[in-house]
């Protein structure tokens, strides 16, 4: 099965900051008759930040607070110049941020890993309320969803497994209907949750596999990987001035580059692409 539905991931460097998220207008104005499911990555840099406050939090050095407090005026911000006092952004963004209180106010998790999935999974939350608003403010069909009520993951914390044949089943059931009555799906990547619901996260860097898995439970027609790079070069252009565009790879040349670390591309996307 086909649909006509393209799925569009962009990452951290594509929302890093008001410019960049009004960007976003410019590059979706151009596909207002499609059908569009949306990944988002958590803002710029702001997953390294979280792990800060697990680690502050976990080796109780006493700035967890304060490292959070900076993360909270850092996305209020973003979200005020793109979207002015919109209090059901406000408050959606501060019932995120509770969570996370929460886990502060009491005593470090036993289960390191646990902990950190439940903190830093909050980055793609924010981004992806904050994006849909100011999108659903200039007139695109947006419905915001959670990513953790399709990806249903083992209880394997910070490396998700994916469970498939529960996450095709939602995927169907919840992004279909929502995509058939011409609303547009906002989501985010690198987060999953367990049986028990409790939130996972797929790998550093797992937005990229986050749009695959979507595009593959509901045979999505394209993944488009939207980066500050016209497309896959053959090196880093980082470190080698002369890095020419390839047009077009293999899925086998596509998994070699991931494999061997080019960090264009998350090396688990690949799989349920092809
Ligand atoms: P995202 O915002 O999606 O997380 P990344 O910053 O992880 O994006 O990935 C984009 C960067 O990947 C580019 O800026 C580029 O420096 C780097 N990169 C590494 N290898 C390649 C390659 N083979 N082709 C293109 N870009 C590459
Ligand atoms: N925000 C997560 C990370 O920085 C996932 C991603 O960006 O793909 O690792
Ligand atoms: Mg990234």
């Amino acid at each position: 099965m086909e649909n006509p539905v393209k799925v569009f991931k962009f990452g951290g460097a594509s929302v890093k900051d008001v410019e960049s998220i009004k960007h976003l207008e410019n590059i979706l104005s151009s596909f207002r008759e499609d059908s569009i499911v949306m990944v988002i990555s958590a803002i710029g840099k702001t997953t390294n930040a979280l792990e800060e406050v697990v680690h502050a939090h976990a080796q109780q050095t006493g700035n967890a607070i304060e490292k959070l407090e900076a993360i909270k005026q850092y996305h209020y911000q973003i979200a005020e110049a793109l979207c002015g006092v919109d209090e059901e952004l406000f408050a959606s963004i501060n019932d995120t941020f509770v969570e996370i209180d929460w886990v502060l106010e009491e005593d470090p998790e036993e289960n390191f890993d646990y902990m950190y999935d439940q903190i830093v999974s909050v980055g793609e939350l924010l981004s992806t309320r904050i994006v849909a608003a100011f999108l659903k403010k200039m007139d695109f069909p947006i419905e915001w969803m959670d990513a953790r009520d399709i990806i249903r993951t083992d209880n394997i914390y910070r490396e998700g497994w994916v469970q498939w044949d529960e996450t095709v089943n939602k995927a169907r059931k919840v992004m279909l209907p929502i995509l058939e009555s011409g609303k547009w799906i906002v989501s985010q990547g690198f987060i999953g949750s367990t049986s028990e619901n409790f939130t996972t996260t797929l790998g550093r860097e797992g937005s990229d596999y986050t749009a695959a898995i979507f595009a593959y439970c509901i045979g999505a027609e394209s993944v488009t990987i939207w980066k500050d790079v016209p497309g896959v070069l053959n090196a880093d252009p980082r470190y080698f001035e002369n890095a020419l565009l390839l047009n077009q790879i293999s899925y086998r040349e596509a998994i070699e580059l991931a494999f061997y670390g080019a960090s264009v591309i998350h090396p688990k996307t690949l799989q349920p692409l092809q």
